[in-house]
């Protein structure tokens, strides 16, 4: 049984590109509760010699009114069934209600965090990054999912806590 990391966040945030990134072209699908839900799909995923399952959650269509609670039902199961959870933000958008909400849900399972802000994609977004100090679960990890930028020290972290 390899440990698992859920990939957590709003709609939009760069989940799956992120999960992309990490797994890269050996992609491959290891779970995918058929008939039930592509709400969360599983890969096989090595980093700097570790195996592990990796959750991307999400998928979903919503309207904006119903998004809170699907958003929030959707990670508290992906959390509940992690290891660790990588909780991605978008740092050109800042924290939203919906981020507070899931930090909720992070803090009440106890399980390790680490806080990918996305979408930095050059280093004079940092700033933008280090406002999510704020949400108070510690160093926000600016990353570029779609270019690749700071990914290594997220999932460094990840694996420190994995
Ligand atoms: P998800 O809904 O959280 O899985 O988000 P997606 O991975 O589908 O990405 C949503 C949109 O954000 C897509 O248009 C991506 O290309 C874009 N995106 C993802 N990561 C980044 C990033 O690091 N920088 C920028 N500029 N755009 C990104
Ligand atoms: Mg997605």
């Amino acid at each position: 049984i390899l440990p698992v990391l859920a990939i957590v966040g709003r709609p939009n945030v760069g989940k799956s590109t992120l999960v992309n990134r990490i797994i890269g072209r050996r992609e491959a699908v290891v779970e995918d509760k058929p008939g039930v839900t592509r709400d969360r799909v599983s890969y096989r995923a090595e980093w700097a010699g570790r195996d592990f399952t990796l959750v991307d959650t999400g998928g979903w269509e919503v309207d904006v009114a119903g998004m809170d609670a699907k958003v929030a039902e959707q990670a508290e199961i992906a959390i509940e069934e992690a290891d660790a959870v990588i909780f991605v933000v978008d740092a050109t958008v800042g924290p939203t209600d919906t981020d507070e909400q899931v930090v909720k849900l992070l803090r009440r399972s106890g399980k390790p965090v680490v806080l990918a802000a996305n979408k930095v994609d050059s280093p004079t977004l940092e700033a933008e990054a280090a406002v999510l100090w704020g949400l108070g679960l510690g160093e926000p990890i600016g990353v570029s999912a779609l270019h690749g930028r700071g990914t290594g020290d997220l999932l460094e972290a990840a694996m420190n806590v994995l």
